[in-house]
């Protein structure tokens, strides 16, 4: 099979859907892959890395989409690059079609077979090709969030750790999930002092059994959040209740209650956010101040750290990549339930029932 990967064309994406790691386990596999120039730039990949691992450079996106019979890609199709995919083709990427009509019809006037990232599912229930971003995103947020409490930056002026006579911040997580588990960690080794708060026991339990005494749990609840809320110096959003947009968990009149400057980290944004305050931001300027109150709500987190991001994902979608090369979609989706949860287009049809049920679109 020929396996195309574009250069990601979404403003401020950096991650690039095949590493020369996955592209040399491709070529090993006898497929043929092509890249297009300055693809994995962003990531830190330059053309010749690709050449390296047995990958044929290609100047256009036109080109490569025109030769392959697979793309593989990060974010979602633009308008441009959807009027290139054909009948037959597959793409392999993150869609998120349900929010998304135009890009949904366009996939279906399109004829191909798109599989989609954020639904293939694995054997424990878990969202495989969604983890590793959530992973990156979790650990990033107690970066940010140090970054925002700097003084220079709006913040409270307090450092994490502390030093000795001083105490550490106190950094409450809002979600003990993927995103959660993992900012309370890194937040926790940074020294700070670290409550989660979750709606599911038997996850805390877990996060107990595993963690010990790193952090503390609580079970999350308006009256434990504004009993802890005057203490903290950042509270990490990390809360997602499946198919729904995140709830509003920290109000702007709590604000008052707060010590000024200290820092809310909304991960859970592109769900809507879970503090009333929350509004998506960009890298470029990522930190927004309400009522005294900093907020760092950055929608697409693993952008910024572009090259542990792709690995990441390489890593998570290359067994995936290789079985849909090696079978042929149809094959490969036969043989494993959890990459057919992944299709989401066939041929000029939806094939994804919640998708057809947010847009009203028969599948
Ligand atoms: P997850 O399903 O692993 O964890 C979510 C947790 O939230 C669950 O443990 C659930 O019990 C808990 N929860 C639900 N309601 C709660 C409440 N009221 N109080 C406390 N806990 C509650 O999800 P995840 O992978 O950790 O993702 C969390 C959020 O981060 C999602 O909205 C996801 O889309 C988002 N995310 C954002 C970025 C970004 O760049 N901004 C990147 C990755 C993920």
């Amino acid at each position: 099979m020929k396996i195309g990967c574009p250069t990601e064309i979404k403003p401020q994406e950096y991650r690039v859907g095949l590493t020369p790691i996955a592209a040399k386990e491709a070529v090993a596999h006898g497929h043929e892959v092509i890249v297009q120039s300055g693809a994995g730039l962003g990531a830190g990949f330059d053309d010749a890395a690709y050449e390296a691992a047995g990958a044929r450079i290609i100047a256009t996106a036109a080109e490569v989409f025109a030769e392959a019979d697979m793309i593989v890609k990060v974010k979602e199709p633009q308008a441009v690059e959807r009027k290139m995919l054909r009948e037959g083709q597959v793409l392999f990427t993150y869609l998120h079609l349900a929010p998304d009509e135009a890009q949904t019809r366009d996939l279906i006037a399109s004829g191909c077979t798109a599989i989609a990232y954020e639904t293939v599912t694995d054997r424990a229930g878990g969202l495989p090709l969604l983890a590793p971003m959530s992973e990156v995103a979790g650990r990033l947020a107690p970066q940010m969030g140090a970054w925002t409490l700097q003084k220079a930056n709006g913040g409270r002026g307090v450092l994490m750790g502390g030093v000795p006579g001083v105490g550490p911040a106190r950094v409450i997580v809002i979600g003990g999930g993927v995103v959660g588990t993992h900012a309370a960690r890194i937040a926790a080794g940074m020294g700070a002092e670290v409550t989660v708060l979750d709606r599911s026991l038997p996850r805390l339990r877990t996060l107990d059994d595993i963690f010990g005494d790193m952090f503390k749990t609580g079970y999350s609840s308006a009256g434990l959040l504004e009993e802890l809320l005057p203490q903290a110096d950042m509270v990490i959003g990390a809360v997602l209740i499946p198919g729904a947009a995140a709830p509003k968990l920290v109000r702007r009149d709590q604000f008052g209650m707060m010590k000024p400057g200290a820092a809310l980290v909304d991960v859970a944004i592109d769900q809507g956010g879970c503090f009333e305050t929350s509004r998506a931001t960009t890298h470029a300027d990522p930190v927004y101040e309400v009522d005294g109150i900093m907020h760092y709500c950055v929608a697409n987190m693993p952008g910024a750290v572009a090259r542990t991001s792709t690995i990441a994902l390489g890593n998570a979608t290359m067994p995936f990549m290789l079985a849909l090369a090696d079978k042929g979609w149809k094959k490969a989706c036969a043989d494993d339930p959890h990459l057919l949860a992944g299709l989401n287009v066939h041929a000029g049809q939806l094939t994804y029932a919640a998708v057809g049920e947010a847009l009203g679109i028969e599948t």
